[in-house]
């Protein structure tokens, strides 16, 4: 975490983020969606789900990359600006998971793009990406 904070260290705004399904269940977009709802309420850190890659400061990947899904994938990476973190948020993102060794499945995020951190779980709890991007944003 430390290395990530010194990656953002000279930062003073809230994180946004912008998430890609790379090609998953949906299972990890439902508990990415609810970390954003009044119960979870991750927006009172200041995070922001932003519509467009190029205003984001982080990059939220959920599910295995498909053949279909790693140029968008790519795309999306580079239109994002420096310095830019990316969460491999579920265990297909992180690794394939159960869809590895398919024949349309290249694997997990890190493929593709650089991954700064994984967030394993089938799915993880909404509670993870809030205390993740809490740490981020506050910076401990
Ligand atoms: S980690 Fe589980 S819930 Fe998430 S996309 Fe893969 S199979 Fe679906």
């Amino acid at each position: 975490m430390t290395s990530i904070n010194s990656k953002l260290g000279f930062r003073k705004k809230s994180l946004w983020v912008y998430h890609f399904n790379s090609g998953g269940c949906n299972g990890c977009d439902i508990e990415f969606v609810a970390s954003l709802t009044p119960r979870f309420d991750l927006e009172r850190y200041g995070v922001q789900l932003v519509p467009s890659p190029r205003h984001a400061d982080v990059l939220v990947v959920t599910g295995p990359v498909t053949k279909n899904s790693e140029g968008a994938l790519k795309t999306i990476y580079d239109q994002i600006p420096e310095p830019k973190i990316v969460i491999a948020f579920g265990t297909c993102a992180c690794s394939g998971g159960v869809f590895n060794n398919c024949y349309n499945i290249l694997g997990g995020a890190d493929k593709v793009v650089p991954v700064d951190i994984k967030v394993p779980g089938c799915p993880p709890k909404p509670e993870a990406l809030v205390e993740l991007l809490k740490k981020l944003t506050l910076g401990d």
